[in-house]
C-alpha cells in the first residue's frame, strides 16, 4: 500500500514556502525540519452522497493547507497562522479537547492530532511548534477543514515516526474530522491523500478505493465562489441532511423487513435489497411521502421512543429538529449516485459528444442538489445560471452548499470569454466582490496528493 511521499521543496526568500519560513522563525527562533501540504479539492459530481456509501468524483485543486513544523520533548502544542483572522493557540498535548459548540480554527487541527495519536496509540507524543498557512478558501465547499484536518494528521505522524499507507490516514481522517461535530463521509479526505497530479478520481468506499478518471480534453473546469459562506459545524444544515438520509435508510429497510437498527446508509439498504438504483428510486416512491416526516410520525414508524430514536439515528445538534423531508433526499441521493455512474461511463468510452452529456449530468445535478437537497442558496443559483449563460456545458454548486463554489464545464477555447462574462454578471454588479475576482473565479487542473517536504 502506498504511503505518502517525502520530498523536497525549495524554500526560496519570497517564495510561498520561504515566507512560511520566515514566520516561522519569526515565531520560534529557528528553522522547521519539515513541512507538510494537504490540498483541497473540488467534486466535479456527486454530491451530499458518499456519507450514503456511494462513490464520488472529485479532484484535488492547487490551493492547499501548508504546515511548517519542529518537534520537541516539551509536551506542548504551538500553533501560530500566517492568517491574523486565526489566533495562536497553545495546550498541553495529552490534554486535547475539541469544542464542538465553537469550531474555533485549532480545533479542525486537534481533530487531525488526537485522531493520528489514538489511531497509532502514541502514549508519549512528541511536542509540536507549527506555523500554519492554507490558501483555499474558507466554509466555500473546497474542503478547506479537511485539507487541514488532513495536514494535522500528516505532521503529527511524521513527527511520531509512524507510517501509515495514504489509504489508511484517508480512513482515518474521515473518523477523526467527526470530533468537530459534522458527520461527513469520506471524500475530502481520501481525494487530499490520494490525489495524482494531472487526473480526477472516481472514490469508491467500503472498502475505499480510488480510480483515476480521464477527463475531455477539449474542456477545463472553472470555479467561482459565490462569496456566501457556511460553516457546517458552526450549523446543522449539513447534520439534518445526514439524519434524514439515515432516517430514510431505516424506514425502508423497516418496511422492507430488515433489520433496520443494523442500517445507518442507503447503499447497504439498497445492496441487502438487492436493487440498481432505478428500483431504489422507485422503492421510494412506494414507501415514502412527499410531505415532510414529524419526529413522532417517525419514532411511529420505527416503534421507538424519541430517545431511542436520539440514539439509534440522530447527531448531537439535531435533537431538536421537527420535521423530516425523507422522500426528496432519498431521490436526490439515489439520482445522484447514477449520475456519478454515468459521469464516469461517459468519461471512458468518450462518444463524440462526451463533454455536453457530461454537462448535462451536471445541471442535473445543480436541479436536484436545489431543489430535492435544498442545499443551494439564492446567491448560488443565481451564480450557477450566469454560468451557463456565459458558454458552461454544465455548472452545478460543489461541496455541501448553502453558498461557497460553482464548478463549471467550460469549452478550453472559451474560458476566456467565459471568465469575462460571470465577472461582469456576478462579480461586477456588487462593490464587495468586485476587487475579489481573481481569488474567487479560476480554472482549475487536477491536482496533486498530500506530501511531506523538506528544504
Ligand atoms: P470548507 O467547505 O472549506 O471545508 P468548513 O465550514 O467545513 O468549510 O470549514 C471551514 C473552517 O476551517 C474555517 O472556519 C476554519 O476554522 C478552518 N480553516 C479553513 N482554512 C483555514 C486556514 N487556512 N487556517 C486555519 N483554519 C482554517
Ligand atoms: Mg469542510
Amino acid at each position: 500500500m502506498e504511503n505518502v511521499p517525502v520530498g523536497k521543496v525549495s524554500v526560496e526568500i519570497n517564495s510561498r514556502y520561504g515566507r512560511i519560513k520566515d514566520k516561522f522563525m519569526g515565531s520560534y527562533g529557528k528553522k522547521p525540519d519539515y513541512y507538510a501540504r494537504a490540498s483541497g479539492r473540488v467534486n466535479l459530481i456527486g454530491e451530499h452522497i458518499d456519507y450514503c456509501g456511494y462513490s464520488v468524483l472529485p479532484m484535488a485543486i492547487e490551493q492547499d493547507v501548508v504546515i511548517a513544523v519542529s518537534s520537541n520533548d516539551s509536551g506542548r502544542l504551538q500553533l501560530v497562522n500566517t492568517n491574523m483572522e486565526y489566533g495562536m493557540f497553545e495546550c498541553d498535548i495529552n490534554d486535547l479537547s475539541i469544542n464542538k459548540e465553537k469550531p474555533v480554527w485549532h480545533n479542525y487541527f486537534l481533530c487531525g492530532l488526537k485522531g493520528l495519536l489514538e489511531h497509532c496509540k502514541v502514549t508519549s507524543p512528541k511536542g509540536l511548534q507549527c506555523v500554519v498557512d492554507g490558501t483555499i478558501p474558507k466554509s466555500a465547499g473546497l474542503s478547506s477543514s479537511s485539507a487541514l484536518v488532513c495536514c494535522a494528521a500528516l505532521v503529527t505522524m511524521h513527527a511520531n515516526g509512524q507510517a501509515l499507507s495514504k489509504k489508511e490516514l484517508s480512513d482515518m481522517c474521515a473518523h477523526c474530522e467527526r470530533f468537530i461535530g459534522t458527520e461527513g463521509g469520506g471524500m475530502d479526505q481520501a481525494i487530499s491523500f490520494m490525489a495524482n497530479k494531472g487526473t480526477a478520481k472516481l472514490i469508491e468506499f467500503n472498502p475505499l478505493k480510488s480510480t483515476d478518471v480521464e477527463l475531455p480534453e477539449d474542456v477545463v473546469f472553472v470555479i467561482s465562489n459565490s462569496c456566501v459562506e457556511l460553516n457546517k459545524a458552526a450549523t446543522s444544515h449539513f447534520n439534518i441532511r445526514v439524519v434524514e438520509c439515515r432516517l430514510a435508510s431505516q424506514i425502508i429497510a423497516k418496511t422492507k423487513g430488515l433489520k433496520w437498527r443494523e442500517f445507518k446508509r442507503f447503499a447497504d439498504v439498497q445492496k441487502a435489497l438487492g436493487l440498481t438504483l432505478d428500483e431504489a428510486v422507485n422503492v421510494v416512491k412506494e414507501i415514502l411521502h412527499q410531505e415532510p416526516y414529524t419526529k413522532e410520525e417517525v419514532c411511529g414508524i420505527l416503534e421507538v421512543t424519541a430517545d431511542e430514536l436520539a440514539q439509534t439515528s440522530l447527531s448531537a445538534n439535531t435533537l431538536d429538529v421537527k420535521t423530516f423531508k425523507l422522500h426528496d433526499r432519498a431521490t436526490h441521493v439515489f439520482s445522484e449516485a447514477n449520475r456519478v455512474l454515468q459521469f464516469k461511463k461517459t468519461c471512458d468510452l468518450k462518444p463524440a459528444d462526451a463533454s455536453v452529456v457530461l454537462g448535462n449530468l451536471m445541471k442535473d445535478s445543480h436541479t436536484s442538489c436545489r431543489d430535492l437537497y435544498q442545499c443551494s442558496c439564492d446567491d448560488l443559483d443565481r451564480l450557477v445560471d450566469i454560468c451557463c449563460q456565459s458558454g458552461a456545458l454544465g455548472s452545478r454548486l460543489t461541496g455541501a452548499g448553502w453558498g461557497g463554489c460553482a464548478v463549471s464545464m467550460v469549452p478550453a477555447n472559451q474560458v476566456d470569454s467565459f471568465i469575462k462574462s460571470v465577472t461582469e454578471k456576478y462579480y461586477g454588479k456588487d462593490d464587495r466582490l468586485k476587487e475579489k475576482v481573481t481569488e474567487n473565479l479560476f480554472a482549475t487542473q487536477p491536482g496533486g496528493g498530500a506530501a511531506i517536504y523538506l528544504e
